[in-house]
């Protein structure tokens, strides 16, 4: 009886080893070249070699001869659904952290480019064991590997692959977290390295919680200005097809990844966009948080957003030919940028009153000398007669996305758009707030000061600032107008609470991403960019961004002369509200009186705490 029962077991023990998965063998492939540490750190092809990483002994290991895209792995001779995989770090001092955001990848195609990241290791190895992670995927691949994260010359002891044989589905893939995982390999493992020579590429998507895969062609190089001199890219890529990439609006080749790098909430961009929805631009453009993963290796937490350009969904004006050379076809539509950096680019003018000015659209390759005349001409119009030409409420409206978020770049970098035979020249739309919110120490603190941003530290270029003084600070009409901006956005529920709601949000959606793209960039407690302080972590440096965004709304409303009147219509009851919790006093009127009763006449005042509103007595 007891030796049945045993039996039972190993029958039971035994059927979970052989299925549904099996350790999987093949063809070892990978980087050809290895290290001989032992000699020089010469290049090897007999020592440290990839089948090193198959022979199941822990005290051996594959290490490259490139520091970096280096990988080991497994032609399985026909496809394999993985189920699993297990790594064991190389048996030395800096093994267990080498293996911290490697990469599993699986692909049908030899050379890798269709590639789809299996797992992502997020924890530093320990010797001389093997650690596994399941893997739930329901797609078949033929060629598996492991890519070694940045300069780490690949490095790893044993690699394992489990899985059944099929060339199964895409009803689901892998992502790295919970945001969409975007995926680049280009040819020959080229890195992208300028803004005007695009590489070769094929990216996969998967979203939706792994439901959804978008595969296609595409070309990948840089981008932006300052943000492209930092360790981490900024990419712009150029499908070889329109896709709404993401359930962005925009069916549309072309798309940015804006890296974020001295903006570490990850968020600020979004947080502008945000604004810039509830200040009613007409167009804000599309953006949302993905991981990317470049040849196999990790490369951080990005915003996957539109480029800014004409389109249906992004800027809707009419795209010109060349022959759009005479009367009404010649007036438009034209995309252009006020631009600090406009003398670095191909095409450009500089305006009478000195603003560099890039020509977005049409672009530098189609544009004719007659268009490029018109729309010199007409910027120069706008500039010496506003009042004429150009569109008080887009201007007013982006100005106010720029002060609300303290933008210090708002007037360094300005879009305008022209629509064909309409001479009003239109803002928009806003763009690139990474030294937004209280992260640039050339206007730190910003709420302490009395005037504007873009008066007291901002950068702008050529005639901007004065531009904005003659709209803003020196006009009636154009004061009357904010305030009445404001006040609409106000009341529709631009509100401390909603925004502070916001941010949350946020932070809550990036938890995972943030937590891999500081280990990707451990630059938490230096200071980048502009940054005017450290915070020392992820969850200090959003909170840095609340506790702007909870005195900005408030030095906003004092500034344009704004009383904001909290919802009080249904109260009539005299209550005794919690004072332990932080909380807003205001009188029967809507005027704010202040964080604290102690100091208060004796009265009936409205107490505010969070979304929450009720009437108390101070006696
Ligand atoms: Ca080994």
């Amino acid at each position: 009886m007891k030796r049945c029962r045993i039996l039972l077991i190993l029958l039971a023990v035994c059927s979970v080893s052989v299925f549904p998965e099996d350790k999987l063998t093949g063809t070892v492939i990978g980087s050809e070249l290895s290290v001989d540490y032992n000699n020089t750190s010469a290049p090897s092809r007999t020592v440290n070699t990839r089948d090193m990483a198959f022979d199941g002994d822990m005290n051996t290991c594959f290490a490259s001869w490139d520091r970096s895209y280096t990988w080991v792995g497994l032609d399985l001779g026909e496809p394999y659904i993985i189920t699993r995989v297990g790594w064991s770090p190389r048996n030395d001092g800096v093994g267990p952290q080498r293996v911290q955001l490697g990469v599993f990848e699986g692909a049908s195609r030899a050379d890798f480019m269709d590639a789809i990241p299996l797992y992502i290791i997020t924890e530093q190895g320990v010797i001389g064991r093997m650690d596994y992670a399941d893997i739930n995927c329901t797609r078949g691949f033929r060629y598996v590997r492991y890519v070694g994260p940045s300069n780490a010359r690949c490095n790893i002891a044993e690699i394992e692959f489990y899985g059944r044989r099929g060339t199964g589905d895409n009803s689901h893939l892998p992502q790295l977290t919970n945001l969409p995982t975007v995926s680049i390999h280009t040819v020959n493992n080229q890195e992208p390295y300028d803004k005007v020579n695009d590489i070769e590429s094929y990216i996969s998507i998967v979203s939706n919680g792994g439901r959804q895969l978008l595969q296609d062609t595409a070309y990948t190089r840089l981008r932006g200005n300052a943000s492209m001199s930092f360790p981490k890219k900024p990419y712009r890529i150029k499908f070889e097809h329109k896709h709404n990439v993401l359930g962005a609006p925009a069916n549309a080749k072309k798309w940015t990844l804006i890296n974020n790098y001295g903006d570490k909430t990850l968020m600020r961009n979004q947080l502008a966009f945000e604004l810039s929805r509830r200040l009613g631009m007409p167009y804000t453009p599309f953006c949302t948080y993905v991981d990317v993963v470049l040849n196999g290796e990790y490369k951080g937490c990005y915003q996957l957003c539109d480029q800014v350009q004409v389109q249906k969904q992004r800027v809707n004006i009419t795209e010109m030919s060349p022959r759009d050379n005479s009367g009404v076809a010649l007036t438009g539509g034209y995309l252009i940028e006020a631009d600090a950096h406009a003398n670095e680019e191909k095409s450009m003018f500089r305006s009478l009153k000195g603003t560099g000015v890039t020509i977005k659209s049409p672009d530098e390759d189609s544009i004719t000398a007659e268009q490029k005349s018109y729309i010199k001409t007409h910027y120069d119009k706008m500039e010496s007669d506003w009042r004429k030409y150009l569109d008080l409420n887009t201007f007013l409206r982006h100005f106010l996305v720029g002060e609300v978020s303290g933008n210090t770049d708002t007037y360094w970098s300005v879009f305008f758009y022209k629509h064909r035979g309409n001479d009003t020249v239109f803002t928009g739309p806003v763009w690139d707030f990474d030294l937004a919110f209280e992260n640039d120490s050339r206007t730190y603190p910003i709420n302490d000061k009395s005037d504007y941003v873009y008066r007291s530290g901002g950068s702008t270029t050529g005639y901007m600032r004065q531009l904005a003084d003659n709209v803003v600070i020196n006009n009636a009409e154009g004061k009357a107008m904010l305030l009445s901006i404001w006040a609409e956005a106000r009341e529709k529920g631009l509100t401390e609470e909603y925004m502070l709601d916001y941010i949350d949000k946020q932070a809550q959606l990036l938890s995972e991403s943030q937590r891999l793209n500081f280990i990707r960039w451990p630059i938490m407690n230096q200071t980048v960019h502009r940054n005017p302080r450290i915070w020392g972590s992820y969850e200090a440096e959003v909170k840095n961004v609340k506790n702007y965004i909870k005195r900005r709304i408030a030095w906003m409303d004092k500034k344009l002369g704004y009383t904001y009147v909290p919802p009080v219509a249904a109260l009539d009851d005299i209550e005794s509200a919690d004072t332990g919790k932080p909380y807003q006093v205001y009188s029967l009127t809507g005027q704010y009186m202040g964080d604290n009763i102690t100091s208060l006449a004796t009265g009936v005042y409205i107490l505010r705490q969070g979304s929450a509103a009720c009437k108390v007595l101070i006696p």
